[in-house]
Formats: C-alpha cells, structure tokens, sequence
C-alpha cells in the first residue's frame, strides 16, 4: 500500500505531507496490539499459507522448478492468474515490518520469497508464473482477464516498502525491470492497452516517486486516459464491471468492481497531485462523494453484489446479503488517505476511522490467524452452521487477496496517524504513539477507542509558532467544528487534552435505504456495535430480538474478549414470547464477532 504512499517525494506537491514513519512509533493499546498480533502471528501464518497453497511455488516453477501449478479455485473451478501478487503484498508487509524492528525469522521467510520472485524474472524482464508456466509464457494475451499489470503493480508496491524502509533495492530492480517490459510494449509508442483490474496506476505513480524518473508518471497518465473507452470490451459483466465505460475524468459516480474502481481512483488522485490535474482530482472527490453518500455500509464496507462484487445501486445496502469485500474497506482507506493528503479535509479521515475500526478489522479474527473474505453486517440463525469461508471465518482463501492486504495495512498503520504543512502538525488517527515530524516530536498518549480522553505531550519543538490540529471526529463533533486548533509558541513539556466523549450511540438509517428500514444501529465512538447470539438470552432466537427504547443501553468490559474492550448490554423485547418478554442481550464491536462458535450476528436491530 504504500502507505508511504506519498512519502517523501511528493512532499511539495500535496495540500499535507505524510510524516517520517521511521519517527513514529506505536507504543501501546489498540493498535500496537493489532500491530503486534500482525508481526508474530499474521504475517509468519501467511507465509505458511503461501508454501502450502502453491503461491510461492508457482514462482518456483516459472524458475524452472518441477511441479504442478496452482491456480485453481476449490469451488467453481475458476482460474486464478494472479496469485504472484499475494507473495507481493506479503513481502510488502515484511518490508514494512523489518524496517519496524529486526526480526531473523521474518527476514529468512522474506529472504527466501525475494530469491524466488528475482529468479523468476525473466532475462527479458517479464514476470508473471502463470503467464510463464501455464500460457507458455506468451504475455499479455489477455489484459482483461489476466491481472500481468495487476501483479506488477504489487511488485511495485513490495519494492517501495522494501526501498523506503530498509534501503534494500532488489525488489526495486526487479520491478522496474518488470515495468520496462510493459512500458515498451504499451508505452507513448505502443499499442494501447489497460488491465482489466486497476492498481498499476498508482504504483508507477509511486515508482516515479521512489525513482525520480517521469516516464513511469507517464505510463500511469497514459493507463489512466485510455480507460473508459471500451477498449476491454464488455466481459461477462459489462464495461463498467472495470470502469471502462466512462472516461476516468468524467466518470460521475463509482461503479462497477468496488476494488477495481477504488485502486483505480488511489492512481488518479496520485496522478492528479502529481501532474496538478485539478479537473481528475475533482472527478475523484465527485465519486468519492457518491460512494459516501449512497453505497457504503455504516460499517464503512462497500460493494452490496456478490455476482460482479460490485457496489450495487445508490441505497442498496442489505445487511445479510452485503458483499464487503475486506479489499473494498481496505482500498477504501487507501483512498481516503490519498484524498486527505490532497486536500487536507478531515472528512476523508473520518472515513479512514469508519473503516479502519469496522469493515476492515471485521476481516481479521482476535486470534490473527483467520479471515474474512466478505463483511455481512448480519447472518442468519439458519446460515450459522456454514461451512468456513462462507459466513465463518477461514485461515485462508483459494483467492487470497484478504488476507495479505490486512498484513500490509497493519504493518503501515503508523504512516496514517499524522501528517504535517507548513503551519505544523496534524493528528488525524488516535494511537498511543510517539509521533515525528520534521523538528517535531510528540507523544501522544490515549486508550482510544475504548476511552475518549487523548493527551498530547510536547517533547521537542522548534523555537517559532506552529500549529497544533487535532481532528475531532464526526461521532463527537459539536459546534467546535472537525478539527481543533492549536496555534503557538510551544516549549518542550507542553501538553494539550482533547476530550472525547465515546457515549452509546443508537443510529438510524437513511430512509432511502429500504432494507435496514425501521431498525437502529448501535454505535460507541468510532465501533460499530452487533449482537452476537452467544451473547444473547438461550431462549430467544436473534432474529426475534427487538430494541427496546424504553430502558437504556448499559457499558459493561468485556476483558473475555479483548482488554480494555468495552461491551454494551442492550435492553431488548422478544417478539417471539406471548408475552413480548423485557431482556438483555449484549452487544460486541462488530469487528469483534464470528470469534467464538458459529453464530447468528445483526447490526441492525428491528426498533
Ligand atoms: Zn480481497
């Protein structure tokens, strides 16, 4: 991901600059439990995963190793080219994790996959194993189906990680080599030619940062300005399934392919910073707006069609049947993050937070060690018993985009907390973390999300005036406004409090989406809250449950699932008794759930 996405280059030419991440640390609470959980267990069991699930040998064999490739999905029997790009997005996270700390049982695993992907390559520099062993190595026969460019793109993405963080530039090399062997065939003096999965463009617009050369700026430009002509054809899906049906440029609403539409729209907003293309920028926001708007879940997950796993129409937001993929949430923060950067507008860090906390999160079990593939924001008493993979969480997918993308996210959400300008500096996400930017250092201490209470100690400063703004954040924005303020001559040993008050929340749904009409969510500063039937009375079925608005919703801890964790016990009737029976079920945060024995689960709640 690169989250160091426009770090540091691009520095002069977005509205905020992205933070040193060397100087940021995680120290504790939520995040740095996330963050460690990622390290020790996540990422050395998605290395296992990659072994066992022939992703890694697949690359072997375009080596010139003996075996059978992999590339068939367990159900359906559908071929899947680009499992190159999970080894991608999983040395990324080792990228951004060595440059973390040291850790010589991730750098032998990382050290193994980089000799695997170099010997891969070809002399000529084409890299793709299915392509090299199943297609017999003929490339790019098939842009719309094929993902070359799509795993390139990860290739990419690895090498920056690998280049910023550590100084290591082998993977850098090698993609660079990768990208040569495109550029020549579809560069200025080419034949045109796009993926049918978005997600080069804004890699070559980081390759042009990370190495200083235009021509990569230009391929993405040119990617960019080809698509949304019908030059992929309709598919089975039609043209808008890969955003080739509108000019990126015109294209007024998100359509199609939710993951396919939000990389591409990460690639305009880069090239839109880059070339200060106000008019792209602008088409990218007019979007963005749509998506927020009309089809994103309130768990901040997006795509409600499982058919084309596309966004569906605008209010078409069915809890059960909601697709969500993991990928969508997480490009969704990806977008965001490049959509702050650019405008310095706090509302784009408030979706990060929706997010984050929620529809990503959801996608990862407490243990680390399990997934989901889809978010619904309920499942049904009947569906409870499902097989893994389905409405219960699995350790792995046959198509394994998921899990490798929360790596990476995890292991980079240091780069997300702040940014700077040159009036100063700007938190955008509560961590416990200590925080450099430029002359700056800052400690910021918090138990968020669980408590509201964030303090921000001073520990260096320059000797002139800069400001210190905090956002404040839509669950608790009053007449102040979303950010706060701080402009001043600041000594070390200052410090500023910024008062949150994460009180329950019972939120009701827009009347435009039919749907969840009539229920309410619960919600407690930035979590989404759901029922889970082990939390809720052995007598009654969920789907019997109703809120009750006459009795109040109660905090209580909940340290069987996590520390510091805050539940919310809710006072419900039972529809089902004779008698509409007073009870209590509790509710969990949603990203907390299908973490115990296969359950019925609903954020919406029938009022
Ligand atoms: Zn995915």
């Amino acid at each position: 991901m690169n989250a160091g996405s426009v770090w540091p280059s691009a520095a002069a030419k977005s509205r905020l600059h992205p933070i040193d991440p060397s100087g940021t640390e995680i120290l504790g609470g939520f995040w740095a439990r996330r963050q460690r959980l990622n390290r020790e267990k996540t990422i050395p069991h998605g290395f296992d995963r990659l072994q066992q699930g022939g992703a890694l040998g697949n690359l072997r064999l375009a080596a010139g190793g003996q075996g059978r490739y992999e590339a068939e999905a367990d159900s359906g029997g559908t071929t899947l080219p680009f499992l190159d790009s999970d080894v991608y997005k999983w040395l990324e996270a080792a990228g951004w994790e060595l440059a973390r700390g040291a850790d010589p049982a991730l750098t032998a695993a990382a050290e193994e996959a980089i000799a695997v992907v170099t010997a891969a390559q070809r002399p000529d520099g084409y890299l793709n194993s299915f392509v090299q062993v199943v297609k017999g190595g003929l490339p790019y026969g098939d842009l719309a189906w094929g993902h070359e460019f799509y795993c390139v793109a990860h290739l990419i993405q690895a090498a920056v990680a690998w280049h910023r963080g550590l100084g290591d530039d082998r993977l850098l090399t090698c993609a660079t080599r990768a990208v040569a062997h495109i550029d020549a065939e579809f560069g200025a003096r080419g034949r045109p030619g796009i993926d049918g999965h978005p997600g080069i463009e804004m890699a070559l617009v980081e390759l042009a940062r990370v190495t200083g050369e235009e021509r990569h700026l230009k391929l993405a430009e040119r990617m960019l300005g080809l698509r949304g002509h019908g030059l992929i054809g309709p598919g089975r899906f039609g043209a808008h399934y890969w955003q080739d049906h509108e000019p990126v440029r015109e294209a007024p609403t998100v359509a199609g392919h939710a993951v396919r539409q939000l990389y591409l729209d990460c690639g305009a907003v880069d090239a839109a910073v880059e070339l200060g293309d106000a008019e792209l920028l602008a088409a990218v926001r007019r979007r963005w707006s749509d998506l927020v708007r009309s089809r994103t879940y309130l768990t901040g997950g997006t795509g409600s069609r499982h058919r084309d796993e596309a966004f569906g129409d605008p209010y078409e937001l069915p809890p059960d049947r909601a697709y969500t993929e993991t990928c969508a949430a997480i490009a969704s923060v990806m977008l965001a993050w490049r959509l702050l950067i650019a405008t310095g507008e706090p509302e784009y860090a408030d979706a990060i937070e929706r997010a984050m906390y929620n529809g990503v999160l959801s996608g990862i079990s407490l243990s680390g060690e399990e997934f989901f593939y889809t978010n619904p924001l309920q499942r049904r008493t009947h569906r409870a018993a499902e097989p893994a993979g389905q409405h219960r969480r699995a350790p792995w997918y046959p198509c394994a985009c998921c899990p490798p993308n929360l790596m990476r996210l995890l292991s980079s959400w240091h780069h997300y907390l702040a940014t700077s300008d040159p009036d100063g500096v700007q938190i955008h996400q509560y961590a416990d973390a200590d925080l450099t930017a430029g002359d700056v250092r800052l400690a910021v201490r918090t138990e968020y999300p669980w408590q509201g209470r964030v303090t921000v100690h001073v520990l260096e400063t320059p000797d002139r005036p800069w400001t210190l703004s905090l956002r404040v954040p839509a669950w608790s924005r009053s007449v102040n406004g979303p950010v706060v303020r701080h402009a001043r001559r600041w000594a070390a040993g200052d410090s500023v409090v910024l008062d949150l008050r994460p009180a329950v929340r019972v939120t009701v749904p827009d009347r435009r989406a039919d749907a969840i009409r009539g229920c309410v969510a619960i919600e407690r500063g930035p979590l989404v809250y759901c029922l889970e039937a082990v939390d809720a009375p052995a007598t009654a079925e969920l789907e019997d449950l109703a809120w009750d608005a006459g009795r109040h919703p109660r905090e209580v801890p909940r340290p069987d699932l996590e520390p510091a964790m805050i539940g919310i016990d809710v006072p419900v009737v039972d529809l089902g008794s004779a008698s509409g029976e007073s009870l209590t079920a509790g509710a969990i945060p949603y990203f907390a759930w299908a973490n115990r024995r296969a359950d019925a689960m609903r954020v919406w709640i029938p009022a």
